[in-house]
């Protein structure tokens, strides 16, 4: 009798969006390390100056603008994006490797990107975490208090024009209690995995 030989099913690809301040990094921390999930955290490519306490590898590859331009023009990249007059992307063989051993990968960008990784992957999962009202979301962009007026400006605007794209998201979570927040999207991650191994 021949014997079926399972292949290891490729990872997926999730994408999580969500306003500046709306706590995205708070949520991801809760199940990141969730050995059932299997994840592995993409770490982009970003023109943006390092903020205090961000190691280089870890949080971002920082890069000058023209090693992005050449990253982007080279085909490197998976997505990218300029977010208040920075510029983002996610490396793309890093991304494959990840995935073909059967990890799955969590992207952590903006919703421009997000809709290119849409085009590029259809299946991605790609996940949208809204904040309980806007005026919290102000409270907590203010709160950090590490850039200048003008840039938290920028971000509220910004934040009020990627809410009206929430609909290019498979889901949306709000993130007023982050453990409730970080177990459903736990939950949607264990059935995707399901669903792939079928
Ligand atoms: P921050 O400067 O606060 O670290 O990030 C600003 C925004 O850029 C956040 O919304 C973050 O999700 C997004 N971002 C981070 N990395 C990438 C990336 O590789 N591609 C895209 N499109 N957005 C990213």
């Amino acid at each position: 009798m021949e014997k079926k030989v399972k292949t290891m099913a490729k990872g997926l690809l999730i994408v999580i969006s969500g306003p500046s301040g709306v706590g995205k990094g708070t949520v991801i921390k809760k199940f990141v390390d969730d050995p059932e999930l299997k994840l592995a955290f993409s770490v982009s490519m970003t023109t943006r100056g390092k903020r205090a306490g961000e190691v280089d590898g870890e949080n971002y590859h920082f890069v000058t603008k023209e090693e992005f331009e050449r990253a982007r023009e080279n085909g490197e990249l998976l997505e990218c994006a300029e977010f208040v007059g920075n510029w983002y992307g996610t490396p793309l063989s890093e991304v494959e490797r990840l995935r073909n051993e059967g990890r799955n990968v969590l992207l952590e960008i903006e919703v421009n990107g997000c809709r290119q990784v849409r085009n590029r992957v259809p299946d991605a999962l790609t996940i949208f975490i809204v904040p309980p009202d806007m005026n919290e979301l102000e409270k907590r962009i203010r709160g950090r208090a590490t850039e200048p007026e003008e840039i938290v400006q920028e971000r509220l605007a910004k934040a009020q024009k990627e809410m009206e794209m929430i609909d290019q998201y498979k889901y949306v979570i709000c993130n007023d209690d982050a453990d409730l927040a970080a177990d459903i999207i736990r939950l949607i991650i264990r059935r995707y995995m399901e669903l792939a191994e079928q």
